[in-house]
Order: structure tokens, then C-alpha cells, then sequence
């Protein structure tokens, strides 16, 4: 699928009304929390969503989307009414998960570099962007006859963890996945602790990390809840033995061990530093998935070019986002603040296409 042309979104974008503008997403994954920030700072509101959906939106009265597009599936993303609207597009997991290719070519503004979802979405890709940053990743398997220990099996997509399984040999694949690895990502079960820091980057900001194309900051840390793996013990102490499974069902917040927070920015500016190589820049939010061995190793095997859910688990405190900007700022504030920001500079092209 072809990626749209960056002219035609700053045509788009040259069209809007910038006293006029409204922020739009799908009704899933990180919503509640974008719409909640859009309308803190002033914008209008619309949620993309199925009728089914809708009554959950309406139930939280002070995220509610003002307007609503019903649609009868989440891929039909209804563009021409949300450009009719000055509607700016944020993207999150559901979205592009939901959309699939279709998100390179969608012809609405999305925050943040369209070409860093394309890295994201396609696993060899984002672990090729990830190892040339100079990040320890796990170890992949590209043939069946090379696995030699535990390795997860991933899916193409990001669909929450749903799928994933585990095997230690070439036999147990075949037997458990099949005898085609293609499409597939095979790594090296890492052990350790799980973070996933919530990282901002902007071009405009002068204040806080520098780096040499913009300023970086991190805005929170969550470690994601997956069943069954995060409560396994339970089965194990009951006598019951399962194998793990990795599906995402929530998150919660942490902190860690402040001489880590050295490592997590070298981290991250490094794949920000790849990203202006690659691909022209990764702007606004983007998550490290990274794994803390015993030996204080840190491996990074996922990176989410874009919001992550677990932002929502701290958008009244983080204490990160307190540190760098004096008061409580969610994910969804920072995105609306750097929103505001191109506005009133006039570089909306900067940060959308
Ligand atoms: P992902 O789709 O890559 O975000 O993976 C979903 C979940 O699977 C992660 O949040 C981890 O709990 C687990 N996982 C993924 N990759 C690995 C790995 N290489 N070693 C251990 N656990 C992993």
C-alpha cells in the first residue's frame, strides 16, 4: 500500500481553520484519555465509533467526544467528514491495528510521522530500526532448525499479545505452530522485569533532554498486566501447570530505580536519533518495551511508535511528568499542549501527516 504524499496532508492541513479544529480517534484503546486532554485545551471532539460503543463513550460524561461518527466497522474511517470538520487524527494501537495498511494511505492529518507507524507495524522492520539504534535486542530465530532455547512466537499485528505461544525446539514449532515461520517473529524468551516508558519528542521543545533534533522527555513508566503470565502463580501454587499467555488486560504504574533513568534516555534518543535516518523522525509519543535482566542488561524487544494504553494509568500522577514539568501532564496533555504549540507557530506540518 502506498504511503500518501506529504503534500497532500499540508494541503489538507493549509485548508483548516486553525480557531476551527477539532481532534478526532477511534472510540477504543486510549480514547478517554485524548478526548479528555483535547477538551481540556479547548478542542473539539469527535469519536469514531460502532453504535454498539457508543453508550460506553456516553457513560463517562467528562471524555465524551462531542460529536460522533457511527461506522459499521472500525476500518472505515469516514475522512472526507472528518476533513469537512478540521479534524486532526490521533493515532493509537486500536487504530492501526484496526485499519491495518490502510492507515498509510488514509487522506486525514495523523499526529506524529505517518512513516514511523509503517517501522512499527511490520515486526522485522521495527527490530531492524531497534538493533541499528544500538539497543541489546533479544535474539531471533529466522529458520525453524536454528531454534535452540525458549523463544516466543509472535503474530503479525499488534493484537494485544492474543496467540502468542512458547517453544525450546524446532520439533515443538512444528508441532505447536506448524512448518511455515514466515510472517512470524521467533525471539528469545528474555527473564527479567518488563518496563514500557512513555517517552514525548519534540521538535519545538528546548527545555529538558536535548537531543540534536529536539528535546525528549519521559512522561511515565507502566508494566502491562497479561493473562495469564502476570498471575500464573495462582495455577501453579493451586497444583494446576499452564503454559504462559501474554494477552494484554491492563497496566499499572511504576517507578524504577533512578540510576536506570540514565540508560532509558540514552535508549531513547538513540532510536530517535535512527528515526531521522530511517524514516525522517519519530515525533510526539512512543513506548520503549523493554525487559531488565538480573544483570541489569536492558533488552528492547517492541517499540510503539505512537500513544500506549498505559498512559491512561497515570494521567492525574505521574511523578515523572511532575519532575520534568512542575505539575501533573498526561500523555494526552502534552500531545494537545504540542498541538497548541504548532498552532500558534504555524507548523502544523511539522508534527502531522
Ligand atoms: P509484544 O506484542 O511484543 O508487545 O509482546 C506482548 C507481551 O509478550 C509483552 O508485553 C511481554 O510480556 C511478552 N514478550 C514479548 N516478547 C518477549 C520476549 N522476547 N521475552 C519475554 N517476553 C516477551
Amino acid at each position: 500500500m502506498e504511503v500518501i504524499k506529504k503534500s497532500k496532508i499540508e494541503k489538507l492541513l493549509s485548508s483548516y481553520k486553525s480557531t476551527n479544529i477539532a481532534i478526532a480517534t477511534i472510540c477504543s484503546h486510549s480514547a478517554l484519555q485524548i478526548f479528555y486532554s483535547a477538551k481540556k485545551y479547548g478542542f473539539k471532539t469527535i469519536g469514531i465509533t460502532t453504535k454498539e460503543r457508543k453508550a460506553i463513550y456516553d457513560a463517562f460524561t467528562s471524555s465524551r467526544p462531542d460529536d460522533y461518527i457511527i461506522v459499521d466497522n472500525f476500518s472505515d474511517i469516514p475522512v472526507d467528514e472528518l476533513v469537512s470538520q478540521n479534524a486532526l487524527m490521533i493515532p493509537h494501537g486500536s487504530l492501526i491495528e484496526y485499519t491495518g495498511d490502510k492507515i498509510l494511505s488514509l487522506e486525514v492529518p495523523i499526529f506524529g510521522n505517518r512513516n514511523s507507524l509503517l517501522w512499527e507495524k511490520n515486526r522485522v522492520k521495527m527490530l531492524e530500526w531497534l538493533s541499528s539504534s544500538g539497543l541489546k535486542t533479544p535474539k531471533k530465530f529466522n529458520r525453524i532448525e536454528d531454534i535452540d532455547r525458549l523463544s516466543i512466537v509472535k503474530l503479525p499485528g499488534a493484537k494485544g499479545g492474543a496467540g502468542y505461544v512458547l517453544v525450546s525446539s524446532p520439533e515443538e514449532f512444528v508441532q505447536k505452530v506448524g512448518s511455515d515461520i514466515n510472517d512470524l517473529v521467533v525471539q528469545e524468551f528474555l527473564v527479567g522485569v518488563r518496563i514500557y516508558p512513555h517517552f514525548f519528542f519534540s521538535p519545538f521543545e528546548t527545555t529538558g533532554y536535548k537531543t540534536k533534533h529536539g528535546c525528549l522527555e519521559m512522561l511515565g513508566i507502566d508494566r502491562r498486566i497479561e493473562s495469564n503470565a502476570d498471575e500464573i502463580y495462582r495455577s501453579l501454587a493451586a497444583g494446576l501447570k499452564k503454559d504462559p499467555t501474554f494477552v494484554i488486560i491492563g497496566n499499572e504504574p511504576i517507578v524504577i530505580r533512578e540510576s536506570l533513568l540514565y540508560n532509558l534516555f540514552k535508549y531513547a534518543e538513540a532510536v530517535v536519533e535512527k528515526s531521522f535516518d530511517l524514516f525522517g523522525g519519530i515525533i510526539g509519543p512512543f513506548c520503549l518495551e523493554l525487559l531488565i535482566t538480573d544483570k541489569l542488561e536492558i533488552y528492547a524487544f517492541e517499540i510503539s511508535a505512537r500513544i500506549v494504553a498505559g498512559t491512561s494509568a497515570q494521567i492525574n500522577y505521574s511523578p515523572y511528568a511532575l519532575f520534568t514539568h512542575g505539575h501533573e501532564l498526561s500523555m494526552g496533555d502534552r500531545i494537545m499542549a504540542e498541538i497548541k504549540k504548532a498552532i500558534e507557530l504555524n507548523r502544523l506540518n511539522d508534527i502531522f501527516y
